[in-house]
């Protein structure tokens, strides 16, 4: 099981880039409950959504416990950024820490069914600079008792960008399996940003 630890903290072998942390810019705009959380016991997991860099989509599920969760709870993770898919998702993903492992089942079982060779070769469980980032920005130190209310940013501009994300998102996928779908949507994301430009 991969706990909110393994996102939190470098191993040693990641160790300089806890330097990089600071380049991270991070837009929390969501909180939800997944369909198993209980009212009752305030315990199942929850989805945390942000931006990082205004460029990348992070999703990260953490197990919450009688509405606490600490380092050790459960915890997974995914980041649209190339370092995440090429250096961590495939451990993630045998390991049950990555966030909605079905976009990724093609991707691991018939294109690359065995581990990378050479980046993360020793298959440290851990995130991209953005994800760890985002451990660091939600850890209970920062928000108090390890309780936290499940806002919702409504922003319109903030929405926008989360949509413009999401489609950069589904661009990268598309290159090279259908060009002109990827056209079509870059030309939706630039009509997205003419909608937000100050
Ligand atoms: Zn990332």
């Amino acid at each position: 099981m991969v706990r909110l630890e393994n996102f939190y903290n470098y191993p040693g072998i990641f160790a300089d880039r806890l330097k990089k942390l600071h380049n991270v810019d991070i837009l929390f705009f969501s909180a939800e409950k997944m369909d198993d959380y209980d009212e009752q016991t305030n315990t199942g997991w929850v989805h945390l959504q942000a931006i990082a860099n205004r460029k990348y989509n992070i999703d990260l599920l953490i197990k919450i416990e009688n509405n606490n969760f600490n380092l050790k709870s459960p915890a997974k993770a995914n980041c649209s950024c190339p370092s995440f898919e090429y250096e961590f998702a495939w451990i993630l993903y045998h390991r049950d820490g990555l966030a909605f492992p079905t976009m990724y089942w093609y991707q691991f079982n018939v294109m690359y069914p065995s581990p990378p060779k050479k980046r993360n070769k020793h298959h440290v469980i851990a995130g991209c600079k953005h994800i760890v980032k985002f451990a660091h920005v939600i850890h209970p130190r920062y928000l108090g008792n390890g309780n936290f209310r499940l806002d919702v940013v409504t922003d319109p501009r903030l929405q926008i960008q989360v949509e413009i994300a999401m489609l950069n998102r589904q661009v990268i996928k598309m290159y090279g399996r259908n060009p002109s779908e990827a056209m079509r949507l870059q030309r939706k994301i630039q009509s997205l940003y003419a909608k937000i430009a100050y």
